[in-house]
């Protein structure tokens, strides 16, 4: 048996200007491939030879150019051409890595990857939670999984499962089309799977998983910052019979829409409540997060609205951590530490997030900017102006890690608030504080939907719409050729 292994992946989010270039991805191959991919043991336990094909992957940001996009397809493509008698085919997506000029990037590499292999090659995919997935792609692909945790943790897992559904397909000869429900609901930072109805879809979800005829199932929330008549809430079940599949995809869309008004944004408040209750006294740190210019989202992290609040009250104890300013960030870094500096951040810009805003700041120290998958991706320093400390990254960046803070030279502890470029607090930074705020500021990756002027999604989106019924919901499906 033979299994070819890839991934390619970059979430992406349309109303960010920035694009995801060639550059902008990392690169695996071989033997170092092999050794990142969870899914690689099940295969070698299932006796297969797994053939690496690549493994390349950006932070989120805004589209990919089709440069990159065509340039790692076809990479991808030649990689295959050169594998005459594979046995089925793994790969590791996002799911939302939308192209300029193109839309679903994942569509188009699977549609060229089945010029190649043709339709009797089984593929299994792994995706993110927050993939947002066209009927171009699902009719692509026969086993679909992925993560049921939000924030994430279980990536391996999701792998796992994702190569045991290959390998039922395989085994049993088999290239079921999955049936897929959708659900008109965007679902941003509320939609964690702590609460319900993640819980009881989870369960659900992990009854199925040892049912047999079921080769797959999943259920996604897809990504709200991304514009696409495919945007949302998906079912998608992938079952030996097809009418099965339907029936299960529907059942888990129910579930969904039953409970979906209990996906309400915890410690969320306005700029200005959000920065006034976290300078009130308390014991410990608090994080607060800068929710419209979420990097972990594809924002580009060059706001300066929070720096601003906190500007003004000048109290001490205050990190506004990790606004990307890359020049300022390079001429700083020549300097010796302790010198004074007029600095310029988000220069030109007059947007309700990034104002520009001028300060007078003491160099304190230089450091290491992480990148996710621990690697170094550029560098940093932390200055004050005042009584606040400002880290400032020369690369996009997403502290969602103790290490981050620590190879960036910042001792969390010194600090009583952190104001960071994230949603949701991620499930590490909890070691250093629970405590939260969720600052609803604008941008690109704002919860406040209506603001972001979509121009391709379906009409009827809860809850932009809130009017939306469950049978409005099922004669849309009824619409919607692969569900029919
Ligand atoms: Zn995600």
């Amino acid at each position: 048996m033979k299994i070819l292994e890839g991934s390619f992946q970059c979430e992406a989010n349309t109303f960010c200007g920035q694009r995801a270039g060639i550059e902008d991805f990392e690169r695996y191959e071989g033997e170092e491939l092999l050794n990142k991919m969870a899914a690689t043991p099940i295969f070698r336990e299932a006796g297969a030879k797994v053939v690496p094909l690549l493994y390349v992957s950006a932070l989120p940001s805004g589209m990919v150019t089709l440069e990159a996009f065509e340039y790692y397809k076809n990479l991808f493509v030649d990689l295959i051409k050169q594998e005459k008698d594979m046995d089925g085919i793994y790969l590791y997506l996002h799911g939302s890595m939308y192209v300029e000029g193109l839309g679903s990037g994942e569509e188009w590499l699977l549609k060229a990857i089945r010029q190649v292999v043709g339709e009797r090659i089984p593929i299994a995919v792994a995706l993110d939670y927050h993939a947002n997935l066209s009927d171009g792609f699902l009719k692509q692909v026969n086993a679909v999984q992925g993560f049921r945790t939000a924030p994430h943790i279980d990536q391996d897992d999701t792998e796992r499962r994702a190569a045991k559904s290959l390998l039922a397909c395989i085994r049993s000869h088999v290239c079921p089309k999955p049936a897929v429900f959708r659900v008109p609901f965007l679902g941003g930072d509320a939609s964690t799977t702590d609460k319900e109805p993640f819980v009881s879809i989870t369960k659900r979800l992990e009854e199925l998983d040892g049912e047999e005829g079921v080769v797959s199932c999943a259920f996604f929330n897809g990504q709200p910052w991304y514009d696409s008549p495919y945007t949302g809430n998906c079912a998608v079940v992938s079952c030996t019979d097809a009418v099965r599949g339907r029936r299960e995809a529907l059942e888990l869309a129910k579930m969904f829409w039953a409970a979906r008004d209990n996906l309400t944004l915890e410690h969320a408040m306005p700029v200005d409540e959000a920065v006034a209750a976290s300078l009130e006294p308390r014991d410990g740190i608090v994080f607060v997060t800068d929710s419209g210019d979420n990097t972990t989202a594809g924002a580009d992290g060059e706001g300066t609205l929070l720096l601003r609040e906190y500007l003004k009250r000048n109290v001490k104890g205050v990190l506004v951590c990790g606004i990307l300013a890359k020049d300022i960030v390079n001429e700083l870094l020549k300097e010796e530490l302790g010198v004074q500096k007029e600095i310029c951040l988000s220069k030109g810009y007059q947007e309700k997030q990034r104002i520009e805003t001028v300060c007078r700041v003491t160099l304190k120290k230089k450091g290491t900017v992480y990148g996710w998958a621990g690697d170094e991706v550029g560098e940093g320093v932390l200055v004050s102006c005042g009584n606040t400390d400002i880290v400032l990254t020369n690369a996009r960046a997403a502290f969602t890690t103790p290490e981050h803070f620590s190879r960036m030279g910042v001792c969390p502890e010194d600090y009583q608030v952190i104001a960071i470029k994230m949603g949701y607090l991620f499930p590490k930074l909890k070691t250093i504080t629970e405590n939260f705020i969720f600052a609803l500021t604008p941008g690109v990756s704002s919860n406040d939907f209506g603001q972001l002027g979509y121009r391709n999604l379906k009409k009827q989106m809860y809850p932009i719409n809130k009017s939306i019924t469950w049978e409005d919901v099922m004669t849309q499906m009824e619409l919607e050729s692969v569900f029919a």
